[in-house]
């Protein structure tokens, strides 16, 4: 394109909040013919909220719902909850300690669900982020592990009591995570985001522009499904429990196919996979390292602005050829 047509399709672009990285960004957009998009803040609000708090005993599964004010009193899982020592306030306030010193979305809820339920939340004395996994903190009571079962397993904690739980609560596409202290499960947490307005219409129009469309997450398939039943995309192209470090392999196994994708993200875990991608679409409520990451930039944080990028692109060319 002539300086003067990628001026254009720059300026183009800005006026709808689209930031191109330059002209040949704007040249490439047009050839996508997959977009990869990430779950968590991308296809949903990122707007989490906290929706159960579920004590499990060592030897009986519990299921409880966080809004009602006690303990269940109906089914086995309530008795065992009755006679532990662990109630649904310290499985909070534990949870929401650890969380504290971290920024995920996830932590945001606990802590907020913590709060709303008028817990003191004190602030971790040490705190280490396990990437894609959940948190580990040194907090008042003890060490606190607040994640998947795998983080649980890897210190020696069994996650198995809480697994009916889990799959329960996943099923109805919240994200579950386990929390445990001292070595001791203590019980299940759950938070649900809510799938963006424009979410399905972004998309439905780009599969009907004969782009395929993926879904990428940390989370786990089962959650990952629910959602991405939601908004429309195949279950074959959802790709769950992926590792940030393994996002940019992920879309690299895509791109082998020969496909040229748009990955479109908004987390630092993002950031390789948006340097990895044919272009990287960073949203921009995102991250800076994912925006810097990024080819282009979508500043409303709509979904629906990839395909209106898309459109600026071919525009831009049709009109210099
Ligand atoms: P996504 O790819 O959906 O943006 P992440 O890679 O950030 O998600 O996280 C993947 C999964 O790791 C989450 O769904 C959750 O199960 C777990 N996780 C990450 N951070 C936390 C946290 N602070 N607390 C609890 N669980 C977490
Ligand atoms: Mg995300």
């Amino acid at each position: 394109a002539t300086p003067a047509a990628t001026m254009v399709g720059t300026t183009i672009g800005a006026k709808h909040g689209i930031l191109f990285k330059g002209g040949d960004v704007l040249e490439r957009v047009r050839d996508v013919d997959t977009v990869v998009f990430d779950k968590t803040g991308t296809l949903t609000k990122g707007e989490m909220h906290l929706t159960d708090a579920v004590v499990v005993s060592p030897t009986t599964d519990g299921s409880g719902d966080v809004d009602s004010d006690a303990v269940r009193a109906d089914g086995a899982g309530a008795s065992a909850a009755v006679e532990s020592d662990v109630d649904e306030r310290l499985l909070l306030e534990v949870a929401a300690a650890a969380e504290s010193g971290s920024e995920h979305p996830i932590a945001e809820a606990v802590v907020a669900g913590a709060k709303k339920r008028d817990i003191d939340v004190s602030d971790p004395v040490a705190f280490q982020n396990v990437a894609g996994q959940g948190v580990r903190a040194r907090i008042d009571r003890g060490t606190a592990l607040v994640g998947k079962p795998d983080l649980m397993r890897e210190y020696d904690v069994d996650p198995d009591p809480a697994a009916d739980t889990m799959t329960d609560l996943e099923s109805e596409g919240k994200t579950a995570m386990l929390v445990a202290l001292d070595d001791e499960l203590l019980g299940v947490l759950a938070v649900a985001d809510e799938v963006k307005d424009s979410a399905k219409e972004a998309v439905s129009t780009l599969r009907g522009r004969g782009v395929s469309v993926f879904m990428l997450t940390g989370d786990n398939e089962r959650t990952a499904r629910a959602v991405a039943e939601r908004v429309g995309i195949d279950a074959d192209n959802v790709r769950a429990e992926v590792m940030p470090d393994e996002k940019a392999d992920e879309v690299e196994s895509i791109q082998d196919d020969g496909r040229r994708v748009m990955m479109v993200g908004d987390g630092v875990n993002d950031a390789p996979a948006l340097a990895a991608a044919f272009v990287g679409t960073a949203l921009g409520s995102g991250t800076d390292v994912a925006i810097e990451a990024a080819d282009v930039t979508l500043m409303r944080d709509d979904p629906v602005d990839v395909i209106r990028a898309m459109r600026v692109s071919e525009g831009t060319l049709s009109k210099i050829k």
